[in-house]
């Protein structure tokens, strides 16, 4: 049972992705057992508190002018508090405090049960207070949380990453891959469809490398929880092609429940780029797998995510991604410009493609990949 121990107003904005937006939940389902009202974001809180993303500087961006506005408020409100949630507090710790001396307190990924009592203790003594756990799961799963829709539920069930692809921070801000159990979450994914889910999407960095107690795969626990009857459907994010599975192929061809939308990033249509990233495949490797999935589940659907302007990305690296595009034809792409992360492998390359140059090439992967979805799927993908 939590204390009530305030009754203070609390916004929560979230940057980043699904399992931001998970923490965000159960970081709200905590502070409203313990009193605190949950408001939407913007003007009137007593507490700003955002959830933050490092994957790309634009993310961090955003979040460090909030902070610059937020401390001017402060000149005029300053008993109001800000703090922080999530991968930035991860990758930069208690930097941040030296860098904005208004951000009131920091918790990691894996103490959001500690939100709470960490808010009073700077209601209480006005200093800066960090809970910043370095090991373990960053999983909660609570009946506390609070979703915004109550037939949908976000269910993560493995945290990290053991690739080591060159441009991602992920490994850094999220730590090695570790699993939940598979019976966890089993019991989890019954309790939500007992509140009324019909759908549940499993998240993880790197989903498909889910590996739960006595080595249960993830095709494995995909099909343990289409015997869960009143669960309608099963979607997952994000997969990585070296654990996307002949088996795995197999268990979504068999169970309807399964979504037929397949996320699956490519990156690059560059063999030489793919190796640069450390991607651990080939385009062929990769091509092969999508005409297998194909042909095991014709309706299915592909999305994908790809970088362009990538360290000493050539016009003849960028023409084979043009190239994997026009073959493979994607429902939809995911398409980012090259965004140097300090501390990732990539950090030691030079970033040498001229952002001019990395514009003009993402806007040719954008008009492609807008002609195919507009000719293959004129309607939209199938995302159910
Ligand atoms: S598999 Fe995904 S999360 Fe893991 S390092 Fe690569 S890009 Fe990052």
């Amino acid at each position: 049972m939590i204390k009530k121990v305030s009754s203070h107003k609390i916004s929560i904005e979230t940057f980043g992705c699904q399992m931001n937006e998970y923490d965000s939940q159960v970081a709200r389902g905590f502070l409203e057992a313990a009193g605190f009202e949950v408001i939407g974001e913007g003007n009137g809180s007593d507490v700003y508190l955002m959830n933050t993303c490092s994957v790309r500087e634009h993310a961090e961006d955003k979040v460090y002018s909030r902070l610059g506005k937020l401390s001017k408020i402060k000149k005029t409100k300053p008993e109001i508090i800000v703090g922080l949630m999530g991968c930035m507090v991860e990758e930069h710790k208690e930097k941040l405090f030296r860098r904005f001396p208004d951000l009131d307190f920091m918790v990691g990924t894996r103490n959001i049960k500690e939100l709470p009592s960490l808010i009073e203790e700077v209601l209480r003594t006005r200093k800066q207070v960090a809970q910043i756990k370095r090991d373990g799961i960053s999983i909660e799963y609570t009946d506390l949380i609070k979703r915004d829709n109550a037939f949908h539920a976000w269910l993560p069930i493995m945290t990290g990453c053991d690739k080591v692809c060159t441009y991602c921070i992920v490994p850094v801000t999220r730590g090695r891959e570790v699993s939940m159990p598979a019976r966890e979450v089993f019991r989890e994914a019954s309790r939500l469809v007992s509140e009324g889910v019909k759908h549940i999407t499993l998240l993880g960095q790197n989903v498909n490398s889910y590996h739960g107690e006595k080595s249960v795969s993830f095709p494995q626990l995909l099909e343990m929880l289409c015997q869960i009857e009143r669960l309608e459907q099963i979607s997952f994010t994000t997969s990585h092609p070296h654990d996307a599975t002949e088996e795995l192929f197999q268990v979504i061809a068999r169970n309807p429940k399964i979504s037929r939308h397949f996320h699956l990033p490519l990156q690059s249509g560059s063999d030489r780029i793919l190796k640069r990233m450390k991607r651990l495949h080939t385009y062929q490797d990769y091509k092969a797998k999508i005409d297998r999935l194909r042909e095991l589940v014709p309706d299915i659907s592909i999305t994908t995510d790809m970088i362009t302007g990538f360290s000493g990305e050539t016009e003849e690296d960028h023409k084979a991604t043009k190239r994997a595009l026009e073959e493979i034809r994607f429902g939809g792409a995911y398409l980012f410009k090259y965004s140097l992360r300090p501390g990732t492998p990539a950090a030691k390359l030079p970033d040498d493609i001229p952002m001019d140059v990395k514009k003009r090439r993402h806007h040719e992967l954008l008009e492609i990949q807008k002609r195919i979805s507009n000719k293959d799927f004129p309607f939209g993908i199938n995302a159910s």
